[in-house]
């Protein structure tokens, strides 16, 4: 069998929480072996333009941010690896993390930082045409249906993101909130309610999709539960997902505390979990923030918590 490599703190996850704490593992001297997971660059390499990033007054998109993020935690030493981790085992000082099913580590320290995934609506349809006409990314597939129909579902920053975006290639794009009103933040709901491609349909569902070899149209569901609720289809192309998030946190289930929608708990102010010299940051342990900046300032924690711990046990 082979010999397993040990290291003294391992990041797993590439997000800006992950690459955060690389950098800052890095400077400490602590030889950070980081890797990427399924998205190196994480959920903002499906986005178009931050804006709300300090130190970017003219916006950047997720993709460049994030590379300039990587660079950074190369620059200063981090051993950046493609690979998921698969298997974990915690065990204070001995944690041991299987890599792609194979490889194993065991590290001192760990900091997860594996963000969350989209959740889907759980109908039928939705895996029926996976990738012929539903997606979770506005920004990854939206290019396929420039001149086409489509409908978001969601009432929160992202749909509105993603309807704006997708109104710019698409003929025409409906939004479906299922209250009567948006979530977004203001400036995100004024730019979709001005925008004529945009049409809100409020107290709107959508209950299932229709269609041969893709989605020809949505069947919707107009306000559940009251007298005048009522069914009805539009035809679309594409049914977009943006009703948030899940946290990737299932592989460390068994030893750590999470909430009750799974996100891991962390101590007070720190980015400790309940298992010493094991830290969560990003999405994975942020159920209410969930921004590029909060998630790097996790990290930051995270990579800062590594050092005192190491320090302090002399390890
Ligand atoms: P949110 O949790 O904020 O919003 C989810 C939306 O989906 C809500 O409108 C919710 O409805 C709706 N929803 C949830 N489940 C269902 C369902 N089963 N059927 C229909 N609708 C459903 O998630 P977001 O991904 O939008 O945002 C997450 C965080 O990221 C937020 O803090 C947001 O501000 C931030 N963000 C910021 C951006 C920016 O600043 N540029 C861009 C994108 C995200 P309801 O309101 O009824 O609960």
């Amino acid at each position: 069998m082979a010999e397993i490599e040990k290291v003294r703190c391992l990041i797993i996850g590439s997000g800006p929480a992950g690459y955060t704490a690389a950098i800052y593992a890095a400077r400490a001297n602590l030889s950070p072996v980081l890797y990427e997971g399924i998205l190196p660059g994480g959920q903002l390499t499906t986005t178009t333009e931050i804006e709300n990033f300090p130190g970017y007054p003219n916006g950047i998109s997720g993709p460049e941010m994030m590379e300039d993020i990587r660079k950074q935690a190369i620059r200063f030493g981090t051993d950046i690896r493609l690979g998921m981790a698969t298997k974990a085992v915690l065990k204070p000082n001995h944690n041991i993390i299987t890599i792609d099913g194979e490889k194993q580590i065991e590290a001192t320290t760990v900091i997860i930082s594996t963000g969350a995934s989209a959740k889907y609506l759980g109908l039928d349809d939705e895996k029926k045409y996976a990738g012929m006409g539903v997606s979770a990314c506005a920004t990854c597939d939206g290019f396929f249906y420039r001149k086409k129909t489509v409908i978001v579902v969601g009432g929160g920053d992202t749909a509105c993101e993603d309807a704006l975006y997708l109104s710019r290639m698409c003929a025409k794009v409906y939004l479906a909130v299922r209250k009567d009103k948006l979530r977004a933040s203001n400036v995100m709901k004024e730019r979709v309610i001005n925008n004529e491609k945009i049409e809100i349909l409020y107290k709107h569902e959508v209950i299932g999709l229709d269609g041969g070899n893709g989605v020809e149209s949505a069947l919707l569901l107009k306000n559940r539960g009251e007298a005048n609720q009522e069914e009805y289809s539009i035809p679309v192309d594409g049914l977009f997902l943006a009703i948030g998030h899940h946290p990737n946190s299932g592989l460390f289930a068994e030893y750590l505390d999470l909430d009750a929608e799974g996100y891991i708990k962390t101590k007070g102010a720190t980015a400790q979990t309940n298992i010493p010299g094991v830290y969560a940051a990003g999405d994975v342990a942020d159920p209410s923030y969930r921004q590029a900046i909060t998630a790097a300032a996790s990290g930051c924690k995270a990579a800062k918590d590594a050092e005192r711990y190491l320090l302090a046990n002399g390890l």
